[in-house]
């Protein structure tokens, strides 16, 4: 809401109770998110409803919150990343049908569970095992939804059966996971379902107006915790869906449409090209990827891209500055220095280690900016290395007075000798060279 549309529903009499001169000033404070309702104590009860209404998020939230894990799907606020940050990453999820052999689908269950990275400092993975439900016999269905729970990971269910999801949710009704009704006209049962056992639905959409009928369906009966579900003929479709969904909840403040998506890859792609299609739901808009892959190469390209994507822009990533001791470093080992950009620390450590010469790395606070960008902003210069050096105590660390400064800023070697007393050495530009520089360095 704006500030004039808030003020339209104040009380109007400038009394200035709320702290603010006027009426108008304080619901312009509202509408920058800089004061709270609470102050009036005149708003009227029908207003406050209708601006708690308006402070809603524009998508909902979806939370699974399980032994295996808690995920939140949803709850974005803005179209594009550059305007404030995308806060829940898209789920990855690997699809296990009934209709393939129950062996295949057990080691596809297994294969997932192994679907772990570690990247740039963190621990990612693919979170769910989505099982699907194709065959009127869900004895197949019920033994790999056992076998998922056991696996350790999140869980999602589709069935067009109500029943058969019933059952497994009796079956397991200690767990929270996701349960699936593919199809938006037969709902009606899972609806019920959901609502009863407290589980988030996801219900198939093929258009805009299934999705506007699903909500129309949970709301008369009072749901609200469920999702769409998109598989559509192609991935085209289904892009545009994700894109006309997204939009019309954020700028047409579309509250019907304001929910968490769950996207399926298409049956017919092969593991490389079902990557490249993921990879644009998880750009727009995905709440969770479903994919058939358990290909790891597959998967770490789409964990990496969604942990590219869902970091805040205004906050580089970054490690902690201090100086770290990579393998035995002794006082007579050398002594290098960088930025505590993540990407930079991430490049440089595992080649120091590739190069068996133990080493003491002091890396400097530069705001999680890289080498270059953070020379050139004056946050790696000689007198914050030369503070960073005094802080870290290295005149203890090393019995030898050598520093190896990235090559990139081969500029500021002469000022850090004269601010130090240590001799600062020129090293590689690329970290990649830094095995080969280190074998042949002398002190
Ligand atoms: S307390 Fe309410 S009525 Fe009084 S000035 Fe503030 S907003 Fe207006």
């Amino acid at each position: 809401m704006t500030g004039l549309e808030i003020y339209k529903l104040l009380p109007k009499t400038n009394c200035k109770k709320c702290g603010y001169p006027t009426c108008l000033a304080f619901a312009m404070a509202l509408a920058a998110k800089k004061a709270s309702l609470e102050k009036c104590p005149d708003v009227t009860e029908a207003a406050r409803l209708a601006l708690a209404a308006s402070a809603e998020p524009p998508i909902k939230t979806v939370e699974i919150k399980d032994a295996a894990g808690s995920v939140k799907l949803g709850g974005e606020t803005v179209l594009f990343r550059h305007e404030k940050t995308f806060w829940n990453p898209c789920a990855i999820a690997v699809r296990v049908s009934d209709a393939d052999p129950a062996a295949d689908g057990l080691e596809a269950i297994d294969a997932a569970t192994r679907l772990k990275f570690e990247r740039v400092g963190e621990q990612v993975r693919t979170e769910f095992v989505f099982i699907e439900n194709t065959k009127s016999d869900d004895s197949d269905f019920r033994h790999l939804s056992d076998a998922a729970f056991q696996s350790g990971m999140l869980v999602a269910l589709c069935s067009k059966s109500a029943a058969a999801l019933e059952a497994v949710c009796s079956a397991h009704s200690d767990r929270k996971f996701i349960i699936a009704a593919p199809l938006a006209a037969d709902c009606r049962e899972h609806l019920k379902l959901a609502a009863a056992s407290g589980l988030p639905l996801a219900v198939g959409c093929n258009s805009l107006d299934e999705c506007l009928e699903v909500s129309a369906k949970a709301s008369s009966v009072n749901f609200a915790n469920f999702l769409f579900l998109l598989k559509l003929s192609s991935p085209s479709e289904t892009l545009d869906m994700l894109v006309q969904l997204r939009r019309l909840s954020l700028k047409k403040n579309n509250r019907a449409l304001g929910r968490p998506v769950i996207a399926v890859t298409s049956d017919s792609a092969d593991a490389v090209s079902e990557a490249v299609e993921a990879a644009q739901y998880v750009e727009k808009y995905a709440s969770m990827v479903v994919v058939k892959t358990t290909e790891p190469a597959a998967h770490l390209a789409l964990v990496s891209l969604r942990q590219n994507i869902y970091t805040d822009p205004q906050k580089p990533v970054s490690v902690e500055a201090k100086l770290y001791k990579i393998g035995a470093a002794t006082l007579s080992s050398p002594l290098l220095i960088t930025t505590n950009f993540s990407l930079t620390y991430y490049s440089v450590v595992p080649e120091i280690e590739a190069s068996k010469v133990p080493c003491h790395l002091l890396v400097v606070d530069t705001e999680g900016m890289s080498v270059l960008t953070a020379w050139s902003a004056d946050k790696f210069s000689p007198e914050i290395i030369a503070e960073a050096m005094k802080k870290t105590g290295v005149t203890e660390t090393v019995s030898h007075r050598k520093v190896v400064v990235p090559g990139y800023v081969a500029v500021i070697s002469g000022k850090l000798s004269d601010l130090t007393g240590f001799e600062a050495v020129v090293g590689p530009k690329e970290a990649s060279a830094l095995p080969r520089f280190l074998k042949e360095f002398k002190l």
